[in-house]
């Protein structure tokens, strides 16, 4: 049995990687993460009954606590997931981005390499340091062409600019120190345990409460979406059959705009929680869901399309997604129907759905 370390796995994606990796693996899993406003142990809630679980409250970018946690847990692999993540943030406070997710991952890479020459024989041979990145590194598209592994780099956001800044320093260490890294380019996710500053779980909560449901721009910008479990096994297989030193896209084929997104949460819903059923909506004259889209001002330098080649993943991983869009996506509205407890604890009042990312110096830090 190995020790896996995974950094931010009290977060939306890390949460569900942990629990894939207890339910599909022997290994033990030890999570590092700071609880920010984005971790909460409740989305690990169960887990500490499993002996194989542990957790350490820490900063990925303190340094002594990051050297504490390799030499306490000795993993042979480590999953670095935490991360300053939500892009209007990083537009507001840029600060703290930098921090962690450069600083924060040059600390776990540092503590990697050392740990690495404490390691012998097998032990050393399939240690992998698995980083977790972002489509949006690659910058944005028009209206035709796919994200490969080969696209230059061309952030545009703080977010994106701080992910590309830590994938560089990932290559970095593998290339100097010899540390095997894997790197993996996603797309957007959806599913459960998302906090609901993001995209679905804000709708979700906005519409059940009658809320505007707020569209940047005209709502055509194109993301592509990949269920969170979708990305956890393809996370799984990078680390069993990934190249050391090599780099992943992973994403849905499944390009929607914000619009459509936001209009399949509506769908959802209707068949869900018809709001006739609903004493909030009736009282406010809301007969349907699709009354509460409501366009707003769009992000500063919102990126207009990503779109993701996964041809890599599929033929050396021999990874593929399972889940649909629009079963993905129904999936995931009845979830947090059925979680509005979890909603509630972690949300800490509306303040997590309030409009950030307006470029006004200093609004959140
Ligand atoms: P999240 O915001 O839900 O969770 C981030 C987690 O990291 C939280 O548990 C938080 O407490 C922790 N954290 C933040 N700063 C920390 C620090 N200094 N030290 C220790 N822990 C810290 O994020 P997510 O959506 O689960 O994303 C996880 C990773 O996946 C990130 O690296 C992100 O860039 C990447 N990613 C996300 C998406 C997406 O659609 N959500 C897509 C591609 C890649």
């Amino acid at each position: 049995m190995d020790t896996w370390l995974v950094t931010g796995g009290a977060g939306f994606i890390g949460s569900n990687f942990v629990r894939a990796v207890l339910a599909s693996t022997p290994h033990r899993v030890v999570v590092l993460d700071k609880l920010t406003y984005a971790g909460h142990l409740e989305s690990l809630a169960g887990l500490e009954r499993d002996a194989r679980f542990g957790f350490v409250r820490g900063d990925v970018a303190d340094r002594a606590t990051v050297e504490a946690a390799y030499a306490a847990h000795r993993p042979t692999v480590v999953v670095h997931f935490a991360a300053e993540t939500h892009v209007d943030r990083s537009i507001d406070g840029p600060r703290e981005f930098v921090r962690t997710n450069v600083g924060g991952t040059q600390e776990m890479l540092e503590g990697a390499r050392l740990h690495l020459l404490s390691l012998q024989g097998p032990d050393r041979a399939r240690f992998r340091f698995l980083h977790v990145s972002t489509d949006e590194v690659y910058g944005s598209l028009d209206a035709t062409g796919r994200f490969t592994e080969e696209t230059a780099y061309a952030p545009r956001s703080p977010y994106a600019a701080s992910k590309a800044g830590a994938d560089h320093l990932v290559h970095a260490w593998h290339e100097t120190y010899g540390v095997p890294t894997i790197v993996t380019n996603c797309s957007n996710n959806y599913g459960p345990y998302q906090y609901p500053e993001k995209l679905v779980p804000l709708m979700v909560l906005n519409a059940l409460e009658g809320k505007p449901m707020p569209v940047y721009g005209d709502g055509k910008n194109v993301r592509d979406w990949l269920h969170v479990e979708d990305h956890a096994r393809g996370i799984l297989l990078a680390i069993e059959r990934g190249r050391s030193g090599g780099r992943y896209n992973f994403g849905g084929d499944a390009e929607r705009t914000n619009l459509e997104v936001v209009e399949a949460v509506c769908d959802a819903l209707e068949r869900e929680a018809p709001p006739g059923h609903s004493d909030a909506l009736r009282a406010k004259g809301i007969a349907r869901y699709r009354d509460l889209v409501t366009f707003v001002t769009d992000r500063p330098g919102h990126d207009r399309r990503y779109a993701i080649d996964a041809a890599r993943a599929r033929a050396d991983l021999g990874w593929a997604p399972r889940h649909d869009f629009a079963g993905g996506i129904a999936a995931t509205v009845r979830w947090y129907l059925e979680h509005r407890a979890w909603c509630d604890a972690v949300q800490g009042g509306a303040s997590a759905r309030r409009r950030q990312g307006l470029g006004t110096p200093g609004a959140t830090r």
